[in-house]
């Protein structure tokens, strides 16, 4: 490092004692506005000069399986613009955006999440909830790639959302709903390998056209954070209140349900508290979410490699990839543990007692029971 690269990192970190010096003892953050996010902020209950929680997350709670790195990675790609931590922050770092996140622990179950929600909303929240399930609205989980008509017809039903001009639906509308019978492509629904790692599809679906589904949630969860990877709802559906059903179902079995698959989550994340316009903010704010600067470790080789991963090896039983030249960690990383590549010249491990056993694994991993109106 030159000399100006040395004082440029020797300020952030001054930057970082004086303005973030109480991060780790205290666990709070000061908030740091600008004219752009100002109005954002203060509805969420920040203003510049205050203590903004810090959420600490661990991506790897017991698993140290190297076929979960993806989930690891994923969430960090996602996440790291959220993070405090001084090696990942620039000298931008003070005016980093918050994570929107509901700290699951502060419920101790959904009908203290629901009450928590109906004093935000002025229960708006909860009825409009319990309207949509008299119409018949409930979720279900779905496999990945499932549904595809419907989800097409969903991403085609709204030109404008709260993030912006959807393109697909300018170009090309959704046509009318047909009331007749409407048939969808539904896949399997796979078991996660990894209680702690996974990525799961919900549907929302209406009881009296079962197989349209009006709403699709994908999370992604990787250690105490579960993610909304995608979030969407049929237009035509939204003011029926489905997107809230399927949170409020989710929110359900994050908190109720004895499923493996939940345990030891502490936060589900949304997004950035600044993206999006000012209905989703609303939208996020009244169910709950809350910004949250995130404090997570930056992921090292290996947190994702196995112990006895060998270089020579992996490009010397992977003839392929030394011939495309790959950069062996990262490509095992984000492909080969996936592939099943062999990266060892010794015997392979035995699975990590981390790993769900698919004969034991749950029957039937259905959301905890819808409540009824
Ligand atoms: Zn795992």
């Amino acid at each position: 490092m030159d000399f100006k690269g040395a004082l440029g990192a020797a300020s952030t970190r001054v930057v970082w004692s004086v303005a973030e010096g109480s991060v780790s003892a205290f666990r709070w953050v000061k908030v740091f506005e600008t004219v752009a996010h100002k109005n954002r902020l203060s509805r969420n209950g920040l203003k510049a000069g205050d203590r903004a929680p810090v959420a600490s997350l661990r991506l790897r709670c017991g698993c140290d399986n190297p076929r979960c790195a993806r989930h690891v990675a994923a969430r960090w790609f996602g996440l790291r613009g959220f993070s405090r931590n001084p090696d990942t922050a620039s000298t931008h770092a003070r005016i980093r955006p918050f994570a929107a996140m509901v700290p699951l622990g502060e419920f101790s179950s959904m009908a203290d999440y629901v009450r928590h929600v109906s004093r935000i909303s002025d229960g708006n929240d909860r009825r409009e909830v319990a309207r949509a399930r008299k119409l018949g609205y409930a979720t279900r989980r779905i496999g990945p790639q499932s549904h595809p008509a419907s989800l097409d017809d969903i991403i085609r039903s709204k030109p404008v959302r709260s993030g912006g001009v959807m393109g697909k639906a300018v170009a090309a509308p959704a046509p009318a709903r047909h009331e007749a019978a409407f048939i969808d492509q539904a896949t399997p629904i796979p078991q996660p390998r990894c209680a702690e790692h996974w990525q799961i599809d919900f549907g929302v679906f209406r009881d009296s056209d079962p197989d349209r589904m009006m709403g699709k949630a994908t999370l992604g969860r990787s250690g105490n954070l579960i993610e909304v990877v995608f979030f969407m709802g049929h237009g035509a559906a939204l003011r029926d209140g489905v997107m809230k059903t399927l949170l409020f179902d989710i929110m359900e079995w994050l908190l109720e349900s004895n499923d493996p698959l939940v345990q030891g989550a502490d936060f589900l994340s949304y997004g950035a508290v600044e993206e999006g316009a000012d209905g989703r903010d609303k939208w996020r704010r009244y169910l709950g979410f809350r910004p949250f600067a995130l404090d997570a470790p930056t992921p090292r080789d290996h947190d994702w490699l196995p112990e006895d991963f060998d270089i020579a090896a992996y490009l010397t039983l992977n003839p392929d990839l030394r011939a495309a030249r790959v950069l062996p960690i990262s490509h095992f990383r984000l492909h080969g543990a996936f592939e099943d590549r062999k990266y060892s010249f010794q015997l392979p491990r035995p699975a990590r007692p981390n790993d769900i056993d698919m004969a034991h694994a749950p029957a039937k991993l259905a959301l905890a029971p819808v409540r009824k109106g």
